[in-house]
């Protein structure tokens, strides 16, 4: 989902992206502050605070990203949006002790922040907790009550142990050690969802409709996580072999692409290896490249004018989860599958895609 998002800045490498919902809630924010009857000051006291707590949640995304980074995990981005932040890491941590640690990373920042605005109030101040919850800043000591406080529930918050929450992940992370990973999902899964129909009972018999929103919130991602960690069990335990395609088109260096158009319409074969004279593997033509010429309206270009040099061939029992991260290192769209001497398939992106489509039901 990065599209509908704009990169604001980047911390350690890790850059930091808002969504358009983000900035929808922003500008909805700050005209209904600045339309009530409130000071000026006191607007800008809010705005600050908010400012303030984003600052908070974005701190809380860097506890797990940088963690994450300690086990050779890297985060991708940190996305803000109205419910809050996600550090998108390219991988899952394997060792559930792994997942633990960088799970609640993320909600000991904001218990360590809550902790020093509290010691600090504690010592030069009279009370730590504002005394009516009512959004008031009058002065210095209480907006800093306030962050104090909004930390804390942070930290609570997170570590409901409900996906998609932190404290989700450090259930599962638990679980698995003993369960393993997919039973250890199902059953931490099962347990978020029991408190999801609790929070909606809750709400109704309060009468808090958050209450509710958020258990119904919950209910609905919880299955996710445990869709995802099917899926990439599977692609783990799911070989090159058992998927490839082994009726493909050899396409050579001097073919001309009104010919690679043809099959790419009427075969559906959406990427290509291409072979030299003597039957070497020499390179591909992905998909891109084909719309492309279509787009441009170019078909009489041959192969060897726009292909790509990167060809590259994978074992037969090779898994997918491997295959797929070589594919995204390498940026390719289609690898062989055999060896230097018999090329017995191919596997692309599409193909993998659609795998993993059709499990996904
Ligand atoms: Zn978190």
């Amino acid at each position: 989902m990065t599209e509908g998002t704009l990169k604001i800045g980047s911390f350690s490498r890790i850059p930091i992206k808002v969504h358009w919902t983000f900035g929808v809630m922003i500008l909805f924010v700050s005209y209904s502050i600045f339309t009530s009857d409130q000071k000026m000051e006191e607007n800008l006291a809010t705005l600050a605070f908010l400012g303030a707590l984003f600052l908070c949640v974005i701190l809380h995304e860097y506890g797990h990203a940088l963690t994450a980074r300690r086990f050779g995990v890297v985060t991708r981005d940190i996305i803000l949006s109205p419910i809050g932040g996600v550090a998108r890491m390219e991988s899952m941590p394997e060792k559930p002790f792994h997942e633990f640690v960088i799970a609640l990373a993320g909600p000991l920042v904001n218990f360590i922040i809550g902790l020093g605005f509290a010691i600090y109030l504690f010592v030069f101040t009279d009370h730590i907790f504002p005394e009516v919850v009512d959004f008031h800043f009058n002065e210095t000591g209480e907006f800093i009550r306030y962050i104090t406080l909004m930390n804390f529930l942070l930290f609570g918050f997170n570590l409901i142990p409900a996906f998609p929450m932190d404290g989700g992940r450090i259930l599962r992370a638990i679980l698995s050690a003993r369960l393993g990973r997919i039973l250890g999902t199902k059953v931490a899964t099962f347990i978020g969802r029991l408190i999801a129909v609790l929070f909606i009972i809750m709400g109704i018999f309060l009468a808090e409709i958050v209450l509710g929103l958020i258990g119904l919130f919950i209910f609905m991602m919880a299955g996710k996580e445990y869709d995802q960690a099917r899926i990439t069990m599977l692609l783990g335990k799911t070989t090159a072999a058992e998927i490839m395609r082994t009726a493909f088109t050899r396409l050579h260096l001097s073919d001309t692409y009104s010919m690679v158009i043809e099959k790419y319409y009427r075969e559906g074969e959406q990427n290509f290896l291409v072979f030299d004279s003597l039957g070497n593997l020499s390179g591909t033509v992905p998909e891109l490249f084909i719309k492309d010429i279509i787009k441009h309206n170019t078909p009489d270009k041959t192969v060897n004018q726009l292909m790509s040099g990167k060809a590259v061939t994978v074992s037969p029992s090779q898994s997918l989860k491997e295959v797929i991260e070589l594919m995204k290192n390498e940026g390719i769209a289609i690898v062989a599958v055999g060896d230097d001497q018999h090329i017995m398939g191919i596997l692309d992106r599409n193909g993998i895609e659609n795998f993993i489509r059709i499990k996904s039901e």
